[in-house]
């Protein structure tokens, strides 16, 4: 007994859900000596839906190993490849098969207050006894509920997105994998080799054209389900592990991996395009407005972001309904670079 309140002590300790899941399949490794033990999570838009690996521990594995948060969808196998999972995750029950190999299988759902999200896989020797099903699945209750408390700290809870406070903590993140100096240009032969260059991430701010006439028209109600309904058209257009954030009001944020500005700049035209084919209930038609800039190595979470918000600026004077570059602005001499802030600090 003790055993197991000592890793939930340690499941409960961290704030990172990466760290959290790695804990989860560690403590439960501990606790039933499996073959195996793994987290996957459905991941992409249905009818594309994936399987995630969030962490994956083989008895005799000291370390889990686990998909890249920045991992391709189209690498990761379809849901259709694991049928048992897949069951598992529709019936939202406890599932015990005997696999062809000999050993047992035993998938547990991993759900939310809204939805299964996905599943733990156990591989064991011999069928795992009821107490050990018991024992997993008020960890997992336990487990669903901090991750509950964090949502509640973490998320916007009109629209579930990210709230403003995570945001300084993923961008750090993102930025201390940039370079000082500029990416160095793609080879002659114009092949990508995404593995031999350092990672490039974007950030695009997203702001609601005219919100405040579709309040004034429609009332806050109305007003809130557009910013809502918005929400959704963003994880329906921008990729499942791209950071999407209600930065308050009607200003959105994404920190986005791309290859290229090229890319950022098509992800955000999408959208962009999305949003404007999209018939709000009551309202109709609505626009948005985006700028976006590429995170350079050694800026401040709030240097980025004021940059993507110039061109949000510059869109909404050129008319609204635009996805502005940052870069391409200061390019063709529209937009002057903003003084460095050691410059700033000079005077
Ligand atoms: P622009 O095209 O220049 O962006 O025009 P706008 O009317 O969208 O500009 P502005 O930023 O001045 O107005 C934003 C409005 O958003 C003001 C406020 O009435 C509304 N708003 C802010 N937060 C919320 C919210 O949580 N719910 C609702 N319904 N409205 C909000
Ligand atoms: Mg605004
Ligand atoms: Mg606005």
């Amino acid at each position: 007994m003790s055993g197991v309140v000592d890793h939930l002590a340690e499941l409960t300790g961290f704030r990172d859900r990466d760290v959290m899941d790695v804990t989860l399949v560690s403590a439960l490794r501990d606790l039933l000596m499996p073959r195996s033990i793994a987290i996957y999570r459905c991941v992409g838009e249905p009818g594309e839906q994936r399987w995630l690996t969030r962490a994956r521990l083989r008895g005799d594995e000291v370390v889990a190993s686990a998909d890249s948060v920045w991992v391709d969808l189209q690498m990761l196998p379809r849901v259709d490849d694991h049928p048992r999972r897949l069951e598992c995750l529709r019936q939202r029950t406890v599932l015990q098969v005997r696999d062809g190999g000999g050993a047992w299988v035993t998938l547990f759902p991993l759900v939310t207050d809204r939805e299964v999200v996905g599943v733990l896989e156990v591989y064991t020797g011999s069928r795992l006894r009821e107490s050990s099903r018991r024992m997993v699945s008020s960890v997992l209750r336990i487990y669903h509920n901090f991750q509950g408390l964090l949502d509640y700290s973490e998320r916007d809870t009109l629209t579930g997105l990210l709230n403003r406070k995570t945001f300084d903590e993923s961008f750090l993140k993102a930025v201390s994998e940039v370079p000082v100096t500029p990416a160095s240009p793609p080879p002659a032969d114009g092949r990508r080799h995404p593995s031999a260059r350092p990672p490039r991430y974007f950030i695009g701010v997203i702001d609601i054209d005219h919100f405040k006439s579709i309040n004034d028209r429609f009332g806050h109600l109305i007003g809130d389900e557009v910013l809502l309904l918005l929400s959704r058209l963003m994880r329906s257009s921008f990729r499942f592990n791209d950071l999407l954030y209600r930065f308050g009001g009607e200003e959105f944020v994404v920190l986005m991996r791309c290859e290229d500005e090229h890319d950022a700049a098509h992800a955000f035209e999408r959208f962009r395009a999305n949003v404007e084919h999209y018939n709000f209930p009551q309202v109709g038609q609505i626009t948005v407005s985006v700028g976006f800039t590429e995170i350079r190595g050694g800026d401040s979470p709030a240097v980025a972001f004021d940059r993507a918000d110039k061109a949000v600026y510059h869109a909404k004077g050129q008319g609204r309904n635009l996805v502005c570059s940052h870069a391409e602005l200061v390019a063709q001499g529209v937009m002057q670079e903003a003084a460095q802030a050691s410059e700033v600090e000079l005077f």
